[in-house]
């Protein structure tokens, strides 16, 4: 009986965010493991809307005001609930995903004790996501057209370093890429994008921190703070403990910390509007990042929003190769002249490639676009 009011909880879960997980046994022994049983016919008062007022959760869970206090309190610190004002001042509490932002994110960003239920944690979601890669290759088919439609899940912000908007390569901008005239064009100065906060916070990167308890240390940074959350985001994380609130100073010196370690800048805007404020930003670094992992491994499509392409000078290129091992996303290879050559329509503009480039022989090209490519379909 108990199993199957977690089964009907996980799914309310699932349908809070993008990504179809599984209801499986290892989505089951999770969810026992963060949420109490009492806790679950509160979870379910979510399952119309995962966005409520307290009037509307009144209505929907049946609870009176305490309870419903009672419930949010420990769902809070446990990330499933993030409760904050609306721009009109009504508190609104919504259901949070296990992933894709959620759960995952806000347990990890927090530093955990090594501790053996603390390990089954990080395993429990390892053998997830693991479990949805398999799931996604056996409905490839189903699943991928879905993947498709959906709005780009991150922005990246450059390095900017070696930018380039000189004439020839505006030619090559147009024939490469589309640029949709009439958008507006968010932040793409990471220094700017702080600059616009008075609430920062920052936390441990999460995936970082998961590969760390799972005894999987990573190869490209030692740095492990520098997930930051803003606004609203930053006062939630705050508030319950996920993250401390930090300067801008303190933020811009994180930024250039991790910027010297070719970490990947990924903006995240609510509701995937890159025309709102954004609510958060990662460091990424190739090994760790559990998107760029998911996709290489088959569970999920990149769905990435740029306004950058990197072009390499053919001229200047020696083949030396370190492009090809710091591209996050595989996006270059070696031609048959032995020259570095880059994947346009993989290339989410991340500058990593020209930031390490010894021959200073990449920049990166104007254009905003959104990056589609889908997981590899592997064979079983
Ligand atoms: Fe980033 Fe790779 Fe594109 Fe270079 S080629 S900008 S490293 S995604």
């Amino acid at each position: 009986m108990s199993d199957e009011k977690y089964r009907k909880a996980a799914r309310t879960i699932v349908k809070a965010g993008l990504i179809p997980f599984p209801i499986n046994d290892t989505m089951i022994e999770l969810l026992k493991l963060l949420i109490d049983e009492e806790h679950l016919p509160f979870v379910m008062a979510f399952r119309k809307k995962s966005s409520q007022t307290m009037e509307q959760l009144k209505l929907s869970s049946k609870m009176s005001e305490n309870e419903i206090e009672m419930h949010v309190k420990k769902l809070t610190k446990k990330g499933f609930i993030f409760n904050q004002p609306s721009s009109k001042e009504v508190m609104v509490y919504r259901l949070m995903p296990l992933f894709m932002v959620g759960v995952f994110e806000y347990t990890f960003m927090k530093k955990l004790e090594i501790s053996e239920e603390n390990e089954k944690l990080a395993m429990l979601f390892a053998k997830l996501f693991d479990e949805l890669r398999n799931f996604v290759q056996k409905n490839y088919d189903n699943i991928v057209p879905i993947y498709q439609n959906f709005p780009p899940i991150d922005r990246t912000v450059p390095i900017l370093d070696k930018t380039t908007t000189g004439e020839e390569l505006k030619i090559l901008i147009n024939k490469e890429i589309s640029i949709p005239e009439e958008k507006v064009l968010p932040t793409q100065k990471v220094e700017e994008l702080i600059n616009k906060f008075e609430d920062i916070a920052v936390g441990h990167c999460f995936c970082r921190h998961h590969k760390d308890i799972l005894g999987n240390p990573c190869k490209t940074t030692n740095i492990r703070e520098n997930c930051f959350t803003f606004g609203k985001s930053a006062r939630y994380t705050s508030d319950h403990g996920f993250a401390r609130m930090i300067s801008k100073d303190e933020a811009l010196k994180i930024i250039k910390e991790s910027e010297k370690a070719g970490l990947v800048h990924k903006a995240f805007h609510p509701h995937e509007d890159i025309e709102r404020d954004e609510t958060s930003i990662c460091n990424c670094c190739e090994c760790c990042c559990a998107t760029f992992e998911m996709w290489r491994k088959g569970a999920i499509s990149m769905i990435n929003s740029t306004n950058y392409l990197s072009y390499i000078d053919e001229k200047l290129c020696t083949g030396c190769s370190i492009c090809i091992n710091k591209c996050p996303v595989n996006a270059i290879e070696l031609n048959d002249d032995n020259k570095a050559e880059r994947n346009a329509e993989w290339c989410i503009g991340c500058g990593v490639c020209a930031h390490f480039c010894p021959e200073n022989a990449i920049s990166l090209l104007e254009g905003m676009r959104k990056v589609y490519v889908p997981p590899p379909k592997l064979r079983n």
